[in-house]
């Protein structure tokens, strides 16, 4: 079963991620901080990760970066209020495979991930779009 972790600090937006993937029979469990998703991750393993840009702590492109820099790569889908559209280059080099703009379609981010986690590694990054 693909674990995904969720890395959202509004709690409404996160229990909705969370309750609208719930049904695809995922493991799934949610962070307020990257940092927090971090120290998880130092003793787990996650399939893919939903982080929402702005966090309390370092950003979500920034952990997204370090993910994929490290032992933990694995595709991203970024949710934000802001546009990323000036940093391409910074999201692909973090393996980021969609963004979603707040407010979002629950059941195209779901398609999003099932897309995702089916596709080959090597042809996560040009799947990239906005939503
Ligand atoms: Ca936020």
């Amino acid at each position: 079963m693909p674990h995904l972790l969720i890395v959202e600090d509004e709690p409404t937006t996160s229990w909705a991620l969370a309750e609208g993937l719930s049904d695809d029979g995922y493991t799934i469990d949610t962070f307020r901080t990257a940092e927090d998703a971090q120290r998880w991750l130092r003793r787990g393993t996650s399939d893919l990760v939903i982080t929402d840009l702005r966090l309390p702590g370092i950003s979500g492109l920034e952990f997204a970066t370090k993910l994929a820099r490290g032992r933990h790569a694995q595709p991203v889908i970024l949710v934000s209020a802001y546009s990323v559209d000036d940093q391409t280059e910074a999201l692909d080099a973090a393996g980021v495979v969609a963004v979603f703009s707040k407010p979002f379609q629950i059941d195209a981010l779901r398609r999003s991930v099932r897309g995702a986690l089916d596709a080959p590694a090597t042809r996560r990054a040009p799947a990239r779009r906005a939503a």
